[in-house]
């Protein structure tokens, strides 16, 4: 089992308490010490219930819906994983804020390629929590994913996340051809780097949904350090149309994010989505010229953790603002794509 990201060198001292302590995610088998039956951590299991973490983190009423288990059996599933998180001091109850915040600074970030850019970032991408990237068409929104891919495999103390990275592409435009280029100005091997990216297309929304079933089986076997869905929404739009089918479609959507938070949670991935966006027609457009919104309504909005908005600058320039985030300001900056990938303007 590897342990999950950390920033710092550790002390020895610290070292052995970890041994001690040991990080999750625990894989859904050792449930088995708790007696439960391997029938039923296999069926746990095919319902893309992979570790005991998400057994702890899952609501009952999920995991009554697991074919072919039965309420009691539930409870026993329910207790198990609970006592089991609470014996690894994985705690589900309260912790002190100093005890959160020493968890924080091992949060690590992963860079994007650019500096300026990591610096309104506070580091980079976050690991353990839902980025998203919202901007008109060209505006950057792929080529970032794609500069992503390969800095998540960096080491830490490069900006990296020493881990593969997962693709699911609904709008067909990933390319590996991208990675290799960007893999060169990193130094890093690019038949390796082609290697630790897992990749899928997506062809529907119901397809796009149980691909996490599979990320999540995965991420059990191989230490993953991002996760991109390239676009979250664009499916949503062409599988749902009209109002009529509005609200299937934030609930379809909704269920999809949340699923993607549940891997954040328990494998600690950064998970980058992207999303489109569209012309905002209503009356202050008429004072303050076309504005754009990225689309989801709500749903979108409540998912992501951070909220990134692009926009295109002279030539191949861009901006990025980040619109909506726990602990950063809202501010702007400027970067730009070229051959390798996401770098800093060259003026
Ligand atoms: P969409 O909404 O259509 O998916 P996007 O935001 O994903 O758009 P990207 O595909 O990330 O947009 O960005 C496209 C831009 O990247 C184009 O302006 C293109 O010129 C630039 N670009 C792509 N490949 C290269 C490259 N090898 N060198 C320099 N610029 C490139
Ligand atoms: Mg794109």
């Amino acid at each position: 089992m590897e342990e999950p990201h950390q920033k710092r060198q550790k002390t020895r001292e610290e070292e052995e308490h970890a041994e001690e302590i040991q990080h999750g995610p625990f894989p859904i088998e050792q449930l088995q010490a708790s007696g439960i039956a391997s029938l039923d951590v296999k069926k746990l299991k095919d319902a893309g219930l992979c570790t005991v973490e998400s057994v702890a983190y899952a609501p009952r009423k999920e995991l009554l819906q697991v074919k072919g288990i039965s309420d009691a059996k539930v409870d026993k599933i329910i207790e198990a994983g609970m006592s089991f998180k609470s014996s690894k001091l994985v705690p589900l109850g309260f912790t002190s804020a100093s005890q959160l915040h020493a968890q924080r600074l091992e949060i690590i970030q992963i860079t994007s390629g650019s500096q300026e850019l990591d610096k309104i970032l506070e580091g980079g991408i976050e690991t353990g929590s839902i980025t998203e990237i919202y901007g008109e068409f060209r505006s950057g929104k792929t080529q970032l994913c794609h500069t992503l891919c390969v800095t998540c495999q960096l080491p830490l103390d490069q900006g990296g996340g020493e881990g593969k990275a997962l693709y699911i592409d609904a709008e067909g435009t990933f390319r590996p051809q991208r990675l290799l280029q960007i893999a060169d100005r990193f130094g890093l091997n690019g038949a390796d780097v082609l290697e630790n990216v897992a990749y899928a297309r997506a062809y529907n929304t119901d397809h796009q949904s149980r691909l996490l079933l599979e990320a999540a089986s995965m991420m059990v076997d191989a230490r993953f350090a991002l996760m991109i869905v390239d676009s979250a929404t664009a499916l949503y739009r062409t599988d749902f149309s009209g109002r009529g089918e509005l609200s299937a479609r934030q609930m379809h959507l909704a269920k999809f994010l949340r699923s993607l938070q549940k891997l954040a949670d328990e494998f600690g991935v950064a998970v980058v989505v992207t999303n489109q966006v569209v012309a905002q027609v209503d009356g202050s457009a008429i004072f303050a010229g076309p504005q754009i919104k990225p689309i989801g309504g709500n749903i979108m909005a409540h998912a992501s953790t951070t909220r990134l908005a692009l926009r295109k600058g002279r030539a191949e320039e861009r901006i990025c603002k980040v619109i909506s985030s726990p602990c950063l300001a809202e501010a702007e900056a400027r970067f730009q794509i070229s051959a390798e990938g996401v770098t800093d303007v060259k003026d």
